[in-house]
C-alpha cells in the first residue's frame, strides 16, 4: 500500500461499474435486476462490420499497424468529420484509438499540469474530473442548469476562465442529461477560446444519436478548428464498445504529441478492429438510422412515464440515450434513492452525484434496454415511491 505512488490517489473511476457489480452480485442471489446504469447500446454490432472483421483476420491482418491507425482508416475519419463538421481535415491529424477514452486521457496529459486549470462539465462524464487531477493540474468544474436545458450560462463560463485556463472541455450530446448545446452558446465558447488561448476538447461520441436536432460541433465555427480536439468514435453509433475503436482530430502540432503517448501506451489499435471501423464508416448506414429510432420509441415512453411518478420530473433528452430526471422531491438524496432502487426494487440507475456535485437531486437512467424492460423498471419505481 504505501509503495503506490502518490499520483494514484488522485485518480478516480467510473463508479457505473460499481453499480453493475452490485447489481449482479443481487442477480446472483436470485434477484431480478433491470440495468439502466450502463452506458452502452444493447443492439448487435451490425453483420457487415463483423464480417470485415472476420475477413481481415483470416487474411492475416494480425499484426501491428502504424500507431495513429491504417492509412485508409484515417484517410476515411478525415473525410467523415470534414463532411459532417463543414471543415477541411487531413489525414495526419487524426488519431485513431481503442475507444475514444484514450483522446481524453491522452489530451488532458498533453495539455495540463500543476499550475494550469482546466474547465469540465459538471455533472459530466466522472473521468474527465479524474483525469484532469491525475495530471496534476485544478479542474474547474462548470454548471450545467436544468432551467437552461442542461446548458452552461456563457458568463458563468467567462467567470470561471482565468489566464491559467490550458483546456476546456464539452460534451454534446452530454452524458448524463442528453443536451444538445446549441450553437449560440458554443459561439461564445469560441469567443473565449480566441480571447483567452485555450484548447477546447469536444467529447461528440454521441454525435449520431440525436432526435430531431444536429448536435452543431464548435470545431466548424471560424478559427476553432486550430483549438479543438474532436473526440469521437464507433463505440455508440454502431454498437461497438467492446471492440475498442474511436478516434481525436487534433490540430497538427498536438496530433503528433498524441500519437507519441499512444507509443508509449498501447502501439496499436488490431488492425482487423480498424478493418472494421473502415466498413462501418463505409458501409450501409441504416442501421445507425433504426438503432436511433428504436432509442426515440424508448426516450418518449421512459420521459412519459417518469413524469407521471409522484415526485419526478424529467426532460426529454435531444441526444444520447440517458434521461436525467430531478427527483428533489421525493425528499431523498440522489444517491440513496439509488440505493433503495437498486436493494429494494431492483432496478439499477445511477445517481446524478455520480457526475459530480451538481448532479445532487438528479438520477442517470439509460433507456439502452428494451421497451418491455424499461416499462417495467417504471412500474416498479411507481410501487416503490408510491
Ligand atoms: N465520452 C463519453 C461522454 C462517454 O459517455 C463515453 C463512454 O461511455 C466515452 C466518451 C468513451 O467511449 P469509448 O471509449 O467506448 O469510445
Amino acid at each position: 500500500q504505501d509503495l503506490l505512488a502518490e499520483r494514484m490517489g488522485r485518480l478516480g473511476t467510473e463508479s457505473a461499474f460499481e453499480v453493475l457489480a452490485r447489481a449482479r452480485a443481487l442477480e446472483a442471489q436470485g434477484r431480478s435486476i433491470i440495468h439502466l446504469e450502463i452506458g452502452e447500446p444493447d443492439f448487435d454490432t451490425p453483420p457487415h462490420i463483423v464480417e470485415a472483421a472476420i475477413e481481415a483476420l483470416r487474411g492475416g491482418d494480425t499484426h501491428y499497424t502504424p500507431a495513429a491507425g491504417l492509412p485508409e482508416l484515417r484517410a476515411a475519419i478525415a473525410e467523415e468529420v470534414s463532411r459532417t463538421r463543414g471543415i477541411p481535415v487531413e489525414p495526419d491529424r487524426v488519431v485513431v484509438t481503442p475507444g475514444g477514452k484514450p483522446i481524453m486521457f491522452f489530451t488532458i496529459l498533453a495539455l495540463a499540469e500543476e499550475g494550469a486549470e482546466v474547465i469540465y462539465p459538471d455533472p459530466g462524464f466522472p473521468i474527465y474530473e479524474s483525469v484532469i487531477r491525475f495530471a496534476g493540474a485544478t479542474p474547474v468544474p462548470l454548471p450545467l442548469r436544468e432551467e437552461l436545458g442542461f446548458a452552461f450560462d456563457p458568463d458563468e463560463l467567462r467567470r470561471l476562465v482565468t489566464k491559467r485556463t490550458r483546456l476546456v472541455i464539452v460534451n454534446s450530446p452530454h452524458n448524463p442529461t442528453g443536451a444538445v448545446i446549441g450553437r449560440e452558446v458554443l459561439e461564445e465558447l469560441a469567443r473565449l477560446a480566441q480571447e483567452y488561448g485555450f484548447i477546447v476538447l469536444s467529447d461528440e461520441i454521441y454525435r449520431r444519436i440525436v432526435y430531431d436536432v444536429e448536435a452543431p460541433s464548435i470545431a466548424s465555427l471560424p478559427g476553432m478548428a486550430e483549438r479543438t480536439v474532436i473526440l469521437d468514435g464507433f463505440s455508440k453509433t454502431y454498437a461497438m464498445t467492446g471492440w475498442r475503436l474511436g478516434y481525436g482530430v487534433a490540430p497538427r502540432w498536438l496530433a503528433e504529441h498524441l500519437v507519441r503517448l499512444a507509443v508509449n501506451c498501447h502501439s496499436c489499435v488490431p488492425g482487423f478492429t480498424q478493418r472494421a471501423g473502415l466498413a462501418a464508416l463505409r458501409g450501409p448506414q441504416d442501421a445507425v438510422d433504426r438503432m436511433v429510432a428504436e432509442f426515440r420509441r424508448r426516450r418518449d415512453a421512459v420521459v412519459a412515464g417518469l413524469n407521471s411518478l409522484p415526485g419526478v420530473r424529467c426532460a426529454v433528452p435531444a441526444g444520447a440515450f440517458y434521461v436525467f430526471p430531478n427527483v428533489t422531491e421525493t425528499g431523498r438524496s440522489a444517491s440513496e434513492l439509488a440505493r433503495e432502487l437498486l436493494e429494494q426494487a431492483g432496478v439499477a440507475v445511477l445517481a446524478g452525484t455520480a457526475f459530480g456535485r451538481y448532479g445532487e437531486g438528479y438520477l442517470r437512467l439509460s433507456f439502452a434496454n428494451s421497451l418491455e424492460n424499461l416499462l417495467e423498471a417504471i412500474e416498479r419505481m411507481r410501487r416503490y415511491l408510491g
